[in-house]
């Protein structure tokens, strides 16, 4: 046996099968020529981060506009950063988003294991493989050796690493490095690097165009002293075997790319196309910086799903990072489904996506107020029912009565746009509910200028009077009649120039009526609130604020 050979069994005895058997056993896709494998391959190292979502959701459209697939694998190699539970988490933030995965731990698929840890057998043969082949080699460095290595490239000022004739163990003899494994000795895999100084490397990016670098020189580690790949080696192995046809991943990523590149020529793999995604940034001050887990609240998708920023919404928002020709493409196309637009590559910017909050507020405040309202009110449920459950409870009490309120305004040529994100609904439409009157009503406060008495009066008079079996305008009439008969002026002007003339003017008169019904000084349209209320409630309530005036 080769010794190459024999080294390979040493180190992989259990490995029975080859390269050749895992290309049999994940097959091309049979997929038509034009569709896009993409993949999202989130470590499981906390939550979901909103440059992620935007990857995922790029990603994803770009699979699904060309009838491809969208497969999700969790890369947890790196088992110390791994917070336990946080995949899960992740999977079932990106489906609230309505990112399926086609494939995945979860969904399973022909072309799994979807969880890298779980793939240790397939890097085990690639690795044994490229051992016979002189391609990888163990290195048995110890960390003191590595740093004497580093020690003496500074001195001499050299690029650091481990390549050429820095690298010691690709000159470890047969017999010594079959000796140091019969010994137990520790050791990782490395890959043997073919690069030279000087020679340079394209990369075709698909966003990018072609970038070019500096070849790789270096042997880097591919297999782990825990046995487990490193993200170089995984990543090169799984796309190729899960058949990913474009690499969709940060601009972080692009620096090691000659290392990949170099991997897939060396296991004479066809390349994927590389799609570098620009980095989400935000303002700071006047200075532009990456969007950060530690400093930016909305850097978690957590932050916008507990406020309940609509779903469409913060999507049509990422879509506007994705492509600039969207928003123009929205302006003549207000209504239709936002993934009918067709996102290009060559359309993403370069540079880096500003991540704008106000922009997402103003977008999920036209979403909510174009939802009609069953969409509106099926939004809310599924969002009080994960995060609020005072909400939740409201609305499961009387469904129709919800919609209903939600629904004032809403039915018009220009709706209403009072609710940003659905955690606003609960703080707007609460005097709607008995039990919240009645607490709100322990606060209300009158204009100072009106006694006790008049009040009373005038509400009693109103609560005896008014009718609502008419439209609105005539409503309006009859309120202002009964207020000029009280000496209130009919227009604020009026008694702005005149105030000794009036008592006040039915601007305020109003008030008085709506502070008494409502426990609040602004409400949404209120004939439309009073509508729904309902005669017995109204007179309910206007008793409730005389008992407690006459208190
Ligand atoms: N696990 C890598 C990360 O979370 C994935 C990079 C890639 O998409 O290839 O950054």
């Amino acid at each position: 046996m080769n010794r190459y050979h024999e080294i390979a069994e040493l180190i992989f005895p259990e490995i029975k099968i080859t390269t050749a058997d895992l290309e049999k056993q994940y097959p091309p896709r049979n997929l038509e020529p034009e569709a896009i494998v993409t993949r999202f391959a989130p470590s499981p190292t906390g939550f979901l981060h909103t440059g992620s979502l935007f990857t995922s959701l790029v990603s994803w459209r770009f699979a699904k506009q060309t009838e491809g697939v969208f497969f999700l694998r969790l890369e947890d190699t790196d088992q110390k950063r791994e917070i336990k539970g946080s995949g899960d988490k992740v999977v079932e933030q990106l489906i609230k988003f309505g990112i399926t995965p086609d494939e995945s731990y979860v969904h399973d698929g022909a072309y799994g294991p979807y969880i890298q840890s779980e793939r240790r057998l397939i890097y085990h043969t690639v690795i044994k493989d490229m051992i016979k082949a002189g391609k990888a080699y163990p290195c048995f460095c110890t960390h003191d050796e590595l740093n004497e290595i580093r020690k003496e490239q500074e001195a001499k000022k050299e690029l650091p690493g481990y390549y050429h004739e820095y690298a010691k163990c690709r000159f470890l003899s047969d017999d010594e490095v079959i000796e140091k494994l019969k010994n137990k000795k520790e050791f990782v895999i490395r890959f043997k690097s073919l690069g030279m100084n000087d020679e340079k490397v394209i990369l075709e990016d698909g966003i990018r165009g072609n970038i070019e670098f500096p070849k790789n020189i270096q042997d880097v580690v591919i297999m782990k002293t825990d046995g487990l790949p490193t993200y170089h080696f995984a990543h090169v192995v799984d796309d190729h075997l899960m058949r990913t046809t474009h690499v969709t991943r940060g601009e972080e990523w692009m620096p090691s790319a000659p290392i990949h590149l170099e991997l897939f020529e060396q296991l004479n793999w066809t390349k994927p196309v590389f799609c570098h995604y620009p980095v989400i940034m935000k303002m700071d001050g006047d200075k532009r910086r990456k969007l950060s887990k530690r400093k930016d609240e909305e850097a978690s998708v957590d932050y916008f799903l507990e406020k309940g920023y609509p779903i469409s919404g913060f999507l049509e928002y990422l879509m506007t990072l994705a492509n600039s020709n969207f928003e123009e493409w929205r302006l003549t196309n207000p209504k239709a489904d936002i993934f009918e637009f067709k996102l290009d590559f060559l359309k993403m910017s370069l540079d880096g996506a500003l991540f704008d909050l106000e922009k997402v507020k103003s977008i999920s405040k036209e979403v909510l107020g174009n939802m009609n309202k069953d969409d509106f009110a099926q939004a809310a449920l599924d969002y009080a029912q994960n995060y609020n459950k005072e909400l939740y409870d409201l609305i499961v009490s009387d469904p129709d009565y919800f919609k209903e309120i939600i629904n004032i305004e809403r039915d018009q040529e220009k709706p209403r746009k009072d609710y940003e994100k659905f955690s606003d609904v609960l703080p707007i439409i609460n005097f709607m509910y008995d039990e919240y009157f009645d607490q709100l009503s322990k606060e209300i406060q009158f204009n100072q200028r009106f006694d006790q008495n008049l009040l009373i009066d005038l509400l009693e008079e109103y609560r005896d009077s008014f009718t609502l079996d008419v439209d609105q305008e005539t409503w309006f009439n009859q309120m202002k009649e009964i207020a000029v008969g009280r000496n209130f002026a009919k227009r604020a002007k009026d008694y702005q120039k005149t105030p000794e003339n009036y008592i006040g003017h039915i601007g305020e008169y109003a008030e008085i009526i709506r502070i008494a019904t409502c426990a609040k000084t602004s409400t949404p349209n209120f004939y439309d609130v009073l509508r729904i209320l309902g005669k017995d409630k109204i007179v309910a309530r206007i008793n409730h604020t005389i008992a407690l005036l006459k208190n």
